[in-house]
């Protein structure tokens, strides 16, 4: 799918850090897993309206399924279609599980001062005047989870392998932001926190 597109920008995101970044509509958004087993978090609000974000828990509902495919509409909180899943090499993604915070590793597992995916995206969308108050529900790509027949949620280490991806078409001139979830303390990060690299792409036509 973006073998033969044209590279707009590219952004290495370090283990356990967030970088932001621009799609316009139209363009390609690509997330790879650069060493296979890590979780990263997305999240993403329209250019022109930060108040109008990419929300999982839409989605779920415009979809009917708590798993994504390709062909795949991502609602936003406005119930738009903001992207579309048009490429997909990777074994899953979750929409289900809150990105992590500073409480989740204090109140679950006793440890203050962890990085987290919520103060790595306040980091890096303060300069967009985007506050850590109005940020969605991620799409936890990569992540695997499950649910039993008895509703049992479970999270399971990563299952991609190095150069794993997933391709997204921009349906809104959006800002994004990956995190390389930190999170260390389970396995659902495999064994150890390793960059992701994020690629845009111009998409069909010039403007674009
Ligand atoms: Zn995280």
């Amino acid at each position: 799918m973006v073998d033969n597109k044209v590279l707009v920008s590219e952004v290495m995101v370090p283990g356990g850090h967030a970088k932001a970044f621009e799609v316009k509509k139209g363009q390609l958004l690509q997330i790879i897993d650069a060493e296979g087993g890590q979780v990263a978090d997305f999240i993403a609000f329209n250019q022109k309206d930060h108040s109008e974000k990419l929300s999982p828990t839409h989605t779920r509902i415009s979809l009917k399924s708590l798993t994504l495919k390709v062909g795949d509409t991502l609602r936003s909180s406005m119930r738009r279609p903001m992207f579309e899943i048009v490429e997909d090499r990777s074994p899953s993604h979750d929409i289900l599980i809150a990105a992590c915070d500073e409480q989740r590793y204090l109140v679950d597992y006793g440890v203050a001062e962890h990085r987290s995916c919520v103060a790595n995206f306040e980091e890096v969308l303060a300069p967009y005047g985007i506050g850590r108050e109005t940020f969605p529900d991620p799409f936890n790509i990569f992540q695997s989870t499950h649910i039993e027949q008895d509703g049992t949620l479970v999270q399971e280490p990563c299952k991609t392998a190095a150069g794993d991806f997933i391709v997204l078409r921009a349906l809104e001139d959006v800002i994004g932001a990956v995190s390389a979830c930190p999170m260390d303390l389970n396995p659902i990060g495999g064994s150890q926190v390793t960059d992701v690299m994020v690629r845009v792409y111009k998409g069909e036509g010039a403007a674009a």
